[in-house]
C-alpha cells in the first residue's frame, strides 16, 4: 500500500475513532466516511518540445454542509485520488474546528514541478482549471495553494476563471498575489496560526518562548515562516530540512539567511556553519518544539518513541500516524494536531474570500488580529475538551469538528 492510500485509511480510521467516542449517529457516520463527490480529469498540455503530455488531475469535495468546498491544490508526483480524498476530509474538520463557514475539499495534479518550465506550469494550471470550470466558483468551490503550488499559480486560476465568466472574479481562489485581490498576511498565515497555537500552549504550561529550541521539517512556505516568526519572538531554531536533507546547529540558525541560501542553492543542504542532518534525524533532534511542515506519515510507530521534543505542532497535514499518536500521548507529549495547528492558512483564506467578495480590503494588522482571535478561541475550545474528556488534542479537535458538521447535517436534513 502506498503512503498516499495509507493517508485515506488513516483519515477514515480517525473518523471511526471519534464516531465511537461520541456515539455518532450511524447515518451521519456512514455519509462522512465517503466524499460527497470526486472528479478525475485528464490534463493534456503541449510541452516546450511540442509533444503533448497528459497529466491526471483530481478535485474532491468531502462535505459541504457548512458552506462552499474549500481546499488547496497540490502538484506532486505522488498525488492520487485516495490522498486527495484524505486531504479533503481533513479540510472539512479543519474548517469546522476553527468554525469558518466552509466545507472540505482538495485538489491535485500528479506531476513533477521541478522538471516543468514556467510556460508548461501555466498551461497545466489553465487546462486543469478549464476542466473544472463548472466546479470551481466563489459560491461553490474555492481552491488555494498547497505543496508545490504558489500565489502565481493561484493568479492563473483566477485569470482562467475570470476569462470564462467575463469579469475579474477574485472570490474564486485564495492565496493570490496582493495585486489581484490577495490578502495581506496570507503568505505567512498558516505558520502564524501554528505559532499562535504554540503560544497558547506555552501560556497554559507557564513556559516562555525565549527558552524554546525548535526543529522544522520541510523548509517551504509553512516551515520557513514558522521558523522566522518564532525566531523573531526569541526562540532558537536549531534544525531545518527539506526534501534533499538538512542542517543542524545547536547554537541556532538564522531563518532568513537559511531561506536565502535555499533560494540560491535549491536546498538548505550544506548551509555554511551547520552540521548535516537527515529528515529522519531531524525528527529525533533534542529540542523542545518539533514542527513537521513537509509531508504525511513522518512520525510513525517506528520513531515515535525516539521523539525528544515535548511539543509537536503539526504544520503539515497528516504527519503522524494514529499508532504514533498513541505512543506520543502515553509519553506525555503535547501534540497540536494538524486540523487545529495549521488552520491559520484556511482562516486567512476565508478573510481573503470575504474581502474579494466585498471588494474591500483590510490592513495586515486587522488580518493578524482577527486570525489570533479565531486561533486562540479554537485552541481554548479544544484544550477544554481534551481536559474534560481526558483525550488527545487530536481527538478533542475531532470531537469539536465532527459535532459541528453533524449539527449542520442534521439541521439541513437529507435531500430529497
Ligand atoms: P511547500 O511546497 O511550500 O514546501 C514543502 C517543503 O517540504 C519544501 O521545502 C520541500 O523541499 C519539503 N519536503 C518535501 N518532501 C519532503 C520530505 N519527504 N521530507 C522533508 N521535507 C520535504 O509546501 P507548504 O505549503 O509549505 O506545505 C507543507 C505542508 O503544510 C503540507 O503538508 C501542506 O499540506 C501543509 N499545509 C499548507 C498550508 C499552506 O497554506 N501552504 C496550509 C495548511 C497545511
Amino acid at each position: 500500500m502506498s503512503g498516499q492510500d495509507n493517508a485515506l485509511d488513516i483519515a477514515v480510521q480517525q473518523l471511526d475513532q471519534v464516531a465511537e467516542r461520541i456515539n455518532l449517529d450511524p447515518s451521519i457516520h456512514r455519509r462522512l466516511r465517503r466524499p460527497a463527490r470526486s472528479y478525475i480529469v485528464s490534463v493534456p498540455i503541449r510541452l516546450d518540445n511540442r509533444e503533448v503530455e497528459v497529466f491526471e488531475g483530481y478535485r474532491v469535495h468531502h462535505n459541504t454542509s457548512r458552506g462552499p468546498a474549500k481546499g488547496g491544490i497540490r502538484y506532486h508526483p505522488d498525488v492520487t485520488l485516495a490522498e486527495t480524498t484524505a486531504l479533503a476530509m481533513w479540510m472539512t474538520w479543519k474548517c469546522a474546528v476553527v468554525n469558518i463557514p466552509y466545507g472540505g475539499a482538495k485538489g491535485g495534479v500528479a506531476c513533477n514541478t521541478k522538471v516543468l518550465s514556467r510556460g508548461e506550469l501555466q498551461r497545466l494550471t489553465r487546462r486543469y482549471t478549464s476542466e473544472l470550470i463548472n466546479v470551481f466558483g466563489p459560491q461553490t468551490d474555492i481552491p488555494a495553494p498547497d505543496v508545490y503550488t504558489n500565489p502565481q499559480i493561484m493568479s492563473w486560476i483566477m485569470d482562467t476563471y475570470s476569462v470564462s465568466v467575463g469579469y475579474a472574479e477574485p472570490g474564486v481562489v485564495t492565496g493570490k498575489p496582493i495585486a489581484v485581490g490577495g490578502s495581506l498576511g496570507r503568505n505567512e498565515a498558516t505558520s502564524r496560526g501554528c505559532i499562535f497555537t504554540i503560544y497558547s500552549l506555552l501560556r497554559r504550561l507557564n513556559r516562555k518562548v525565549e527558552d524554546q529550541t525548535v526543529a522544522v521539517q520541510g523548509y517551504g512556505n509553512v516551515g520557513y515562516h514558522a521558523a522566522q516568526i518564532i525566531h523573531d519572538d526569541g526562540a532558537k531554531v536549531i534544525a531545518a530540512t527539506d526534501s534533499k536533507g538538512g542542517v543542524f546547529n545547536p547554537k541556532g540558525l538564522d531563518p532568513r539567511a537559511l531561506a536565502r541560501y535555499k533560494e540560491e542553492n535549491g536546498s538548505v543542504v550544506d548551509y555554511p556553519g551547520a552540521d548535516s542532518i537527515t529528515n529522519e534525524e531531524l525528527l529525533e533532534v533534542d529540542c523542545s518544539i518539533l514542527i513537521p511542515a513537509a509531508m504525511e506519515n513522518q512520525i510513525t510507530q517506528r520513531n515515535a518513541d525516539r521523539i525528544k521534543a515535548d511539543i509537536i505542532a503539526e504544520g503539515a497535514n497528516g504527519p503522524t500516524t494514529p499508532a504514533a499518536d498513541e505512543v506520543l500521548f502515553e509519553r506525555g507529549k503535547y501534540h497540536l494536531p494538524d486540523i487545529l495547528a495549521n488552520a491559520g492558512g484556511v482562516t486567512v483564506s476565508y478573510f481573503e474570500w470575504v474581502q474579494g467578495l466585498e471588494r474591500y480590503f483590510w490592513t495586515e494588522e486587522e488580518v493578524n488580529s482577527k486570525l489570533k482571535g479565531i486561533m486562540d478561541r479554537a485552541f481554548d475550545e479544544v484544550w477544554e475538551m481534551a481536559q474534560k474528556e481526558k483525550v488527545t488534542m487530536r481527538m478533542a479537535s475531532y470531537i469539536v469538528a465532527v459535532r459541528r458538521v453533524t449539527e449542520a447535517m442534521l439541521l439541513r436534513g437529507l435531500h430529497p
